[in-house]
């Protein structure tokens, strides 16, 4: 059995997380789902396949409009210890490659659409076992697009022919018209739309100092019957949690990676089947769960990072419904965060004062929660959503901050040197 998704980003990849939708496009490839990912360039494309490609049986087959684009991806692929190889008018290798295809001893295949459109190129995958085709650059299949390449047209009998090979098409530049079509002419399903940016409209932030942690997480809970998410900090506080949730007529679990591996799942499995379970657990939940109606993201307590708070924030609202990220944090969770600098190395220790300040920063606004959160990864949002607590409700003017927001801010600001 290969290893989990999280697993590989971090042995294979070396990344501690994913980034925007690569997480969701990795788990429905792995689940078999045609996909259409339009990410911006720079987001991460090819880990959405490279990653499955290494998570599942047989070989992903990437088709790529550019020799030179091929070969550079090739060399980053090899260096991380995929088995890549790539069969262009540039290669010498043809008659070794194609062995190794058929013997299931190559991760990835590399092709230009009119090779991959072949008679040949099709009789050779019929005796090699094919996990995923990954259509690069899939503006090129559409006129609309401003990159046509006649020859993107001719996969699709392909593609058909091995209609149980799932198909992830990858783009950055796609309007309205060009996605559609993109979506006719590959044969993907309107579900398997995914669309990155990082802005998640239809999840409203809010962000408000503990002040009574069981009545606050109630009162979420109470306005959401949906399924719900609650981030703690420790495992022995996912169960502490998790029992005095009980009662409150909604079905609770815990789940942290200290749980039995058989009660893990059962739990997760328990989690996606219900329609109103409170999930308690600790981050180790979510990575590679694609569960669409979530309706609510809870943290107990300070989340690591912007990236990580952003990213299990996420998993709220998937299917576009309104959802509520609700993040509930002390001085406290800032003070340990600040010990817990102090024990990284030192050339560590800078880039976690900056996640601290970056949280800071973020509690600690008075403006737009969203806008604080875009522009850390480098978008250019307008300066109010009309979706998150302060801009619902604008917060007293800077001279009135709360007792909380000053303590705080003594708190993490001495931390900066
Ligand atoms: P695209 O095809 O969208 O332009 P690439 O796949 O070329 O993007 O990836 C862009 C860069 O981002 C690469 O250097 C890649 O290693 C890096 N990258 C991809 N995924 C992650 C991640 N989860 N965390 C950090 N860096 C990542
Ligand atoms: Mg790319």
């Amino acid at each position: 059995m290969p290893a989990d998704p999280a697993t590989l980003l971090h042995d294979i990849f070396g990344f501690e997380r994913f980034r925007g939708v690569q997480e969701q496009v990795v788990t429905r490839i792995i689940a078999g789902r045609n996909t259409l990912a339009i990410m911006p360039t720079g987001a991460g494309k090819s880990l959405c396949y490279q990653l499955p490609a290494m998570a599942m049986e047989g070989c992903c087959i990437v088709i790529s409009p550019l020799i030179a684009l091929m070969h550079d991806q090739l060399r980053s692929a090899r260096a991380l210890g995929i088995r890549a190889a790539s069969l262009t008018s540039a290669d010498a290798d043809w008659r070794e490659t194609q062995d190794r295809l058929v013997a299931g001893e190559l991760d990835l295949l590399y092709v230009a659409p009119e090779r991959a459109s072949g008679a040949g190129f099709r009789s050779l995958l019929e005796r090699a076992r094919i996990g995923l085709f990954a259509i690069d650059e899939a503006h090129c299949v559409s006129e609309w697009g401003h990159d046509f390449r006649p020859d993107y047209r001719l996969l699709r009998p392909l593609l058909d022919s091995f209609a149980d090979v799932p198909r992830l098409a990858l783009t950055a530049t796609a309007d309205e018209h060009t996605r559609q079509d993109i979506l006719v002419q590959l044969g993907i399903e309107a579900e398997g739309l995914v669309i990155s940016g990082f802005d998640r409209p239809n999840i409203r932030y809010a962000i408000q100092p503990r002040d009574g942690l069981m009545r606050q997480i109630g009162a979420v809970m109470d306005a959401h019957p949906g399924p719900g998410i609650i981030y703690a900090q420790t495992r022995a506080a996912t169960e502490k949690i998790a029992e005095s949730l009980k009662g409150r007529g909604r079905p609770v679990l815990p789940y942290h990676a200290g749980l039995p591996p058989d009660v893990r799942a059962a739990n997760q499995a328990a989690f996606i089947a219900s329609e109103d379970m409170v999930m308690v657990a600790t981050v180790a939940f979510g990575m590679g769960i694609d569960k669409p109606d979530v309706r609510f993201v809870v943290h107990a307590g300070l989340p690591k990072s912007i990236e990580s708070y952003y990213q299990e924030s996420g998993r709220a609202g998937r299917d576009g419904d309104p959802a509520v990220a609700t993040l509930l944090w002390g001085a406290e969770d800032f003070v340990r965060a600040r010990q817990r600098i102090t024990e990284v190395d030192p050339e560590r220790q800078k880039g976690e004062r900056a996640r601290i300040a970056a949280l800071g920063a973020l509690v600690e606004t008075g403006a737009c929660r969203r806008a604080v959160l875009l522009r850390h990864f480098g978008e250019d949002p307008p300066p109010t959503c009309g979706n998150c607590d302060n801009c619902l409700a604008p917060p007293p003017s800077v001279d009135a901050t709360t007792t909380a927001q000053k303590l705080l801010s003594a708190v993490y600001r001495t931390g900066q040197s």
